[in-house]
């Protein structure tokens, strides 16, 4: 449901509720403020802390538990922004007719709602205990935390991004760490082969045993430790298992309210769901994106804070749809990852810079032009190929390739 109007029809809320106190929705209070609207904001959240940032709970946070820069809001600029905070209160139920938000307690009235719950990590079937583990709150982190001591033996089930961040901080607490991944290179989905075998060397060559194309067959906890036995018949003692197979996106309160769900909540570039007054965004969301051309649900900081600032937007009749590139980055073993586009097939793949020095910036070439890229270590590549991409530049492998071509100025380069 693409749209293409600058303004958006609608009257401009009084009472807005945010259900989920994470990235969303620091960022849709701010935007709100910001932009001069000076109705009732509720932010409603399960989790009992102040609005933080997920990116550290597998980096600096799980590494040191320094709070640091964790949180997104405080508790004086809500009070001077007179942005309410219900923290530790899970919404039950959304009645979109009546506009009321259900909790155990109470019923909160509001006439939009940005529905920004995030998701639930992934499990493996009858595998639980108090040895296995999961990365998606603070209080995850902490316990995880607790077992990352040096000597302990850490098993990492999948190596997506958080199984592969976390591989890395167990790595720098001197953890020894095997990541068990059912695909043959790590990352496989987002980055094809190639470009996962460069970080499944760089697992490796920071002590970490990759074992690939092979699933989990059996978690036997006992108390001195657990063993996994893989579907190749390899047994891992371990002290602990983090379980990083993906998340299913928190979408039960759209679907008994009768939203539209496919994966995610099904949104516009806006935010909008199939009800009016009612948003979505975030790892929930699964958004209209023209760069994709059609609905994607993504999993990162940058989607979250563009979609909640265009529902936010949208809220109060302004027009700003996100139609940037998506971007995310990846710390792992002090080497900074970064993607940005989307591409789930290409015609090649064409390297600027050096894989084997884990400095370089991959281009995700189709019908011509770079549609994703991948880099290491190269975030200015990666900002001035947002701009090939977002304008869809005729490119050359030649031209990429070389590392004398300022990619700003080809970026700048007319489109016919
Ligand atoms: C460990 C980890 C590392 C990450 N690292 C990166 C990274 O390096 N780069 C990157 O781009 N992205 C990263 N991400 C992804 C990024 O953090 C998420 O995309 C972002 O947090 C999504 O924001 P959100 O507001 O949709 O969800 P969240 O921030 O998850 O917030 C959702 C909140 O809603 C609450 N909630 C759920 N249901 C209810 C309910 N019924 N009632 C009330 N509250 C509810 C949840 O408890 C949660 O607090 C990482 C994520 C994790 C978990």
């Amino acid at each position: 449901m693409p749209t293409e109007e600058a303004g958006i029809p609608g009257t401009t809320p009084s009472d807005i509720v945010v259900i989920g106190a994470g990235q969303c929705a620091a960022v849709a209070a701010r935007t709100l403020r910001r932009r001069g609207f000076d109705g009732g904001i509720q932010i409603i959240g399960a989790e009992p802390d102040l609005p933080y940032q997920r990116p550290p709970l597998s980096k600096e946070y799980l590494e040191t538990g320094d709070t640091d820069g964790l949180f997104l809001l405080t508790e004086e600029w809500c009070a001077d922004k007179d942005v309410q905070l219900r923290l530790g209160a899970p919404v039950l139920g959304l009645d979109p007719a009546s506009g009321s938000v259900r909790l155990a307690d109470d019923e909160v009235r509001a006439d939009a709602v940005l529905i920004a719950t995030g998701g639930r990590p992934r499990t493996l079937p009858g595998v639980g205990g108090s040895r296995i583990h999961t990365l998606r709150t603070r209080a995850d982190a902490d316990r995880l935390r607790d077992v990352l001591v040096p000597g302990a033996r850490l098993v990492v089930v999948g190596a997506g991004f958080i199984g592969s961040e976390v591989a890395a901080t167990a790595r720098a607490r001197g953890v020894d760490v095997v990541i068990v991944e059912a695909l043959d290179t790590p990352l496989r989905r987002v980055l094809g082969a190639e470009m996962g075998a460069v970080c499944g060397s760089l697992h490796r060559e920071n002590g970490v045993d990759l074992v690939l194309g092979e699933t989990v067959g059996a978690v036997t906890e006992g108390s001195a430790g657990v063993t996994v036995t893989t579907s190749g018949g390899r047994r891992i003692d371990a002290d602990a298992v983090v379980v990083g197979i993906g998340i299913e996106p928190a979408t039960g309160l759209a679907v008994d309210a009768g939203i539209t769900v496919a994966d995610g909540i099904v949104v516009d570039e806006h935010g909008r769901t199939s009800l009016p007054n009612v948003f979505a965004a975030g790892d929930v969301a699964s958004h209209f994106h023209p760069l994709v051309g059609g609905h994607v649900r993504t999993e990162h900081f940058d989607s979250a804070n563009r979609l909640s600032t265009a529902a936010a937007n949208a809220m109060l009749g302004r027009s700003q749809p996100f139609v940037d590139p998506h971007w995310f980055w990846s710390d792992q073993y002090d080497v900074n990852l970064q993607y940005a586009g989307h591409a789930t097939s290409w015609d090649e793949i064409v390297v600027r810079g050096s894989l084997s020095d884990v400095d370089f910036c991959a281009f995700f070439l189709s019908g011509g032009a770079v549609r994703a890229v991948f880099a290491a270590e190269r975030g200015g590549d990666v900002l001035a190929a947002k701009e090939l991409i977002s304008r869809g530049v005729p490119v050359s492998p030649d031209v990429l390739k070389d590392e004398d071509v300022d990619l700003f100025e080809l970026a700048m380069e007319e489109v016919a």
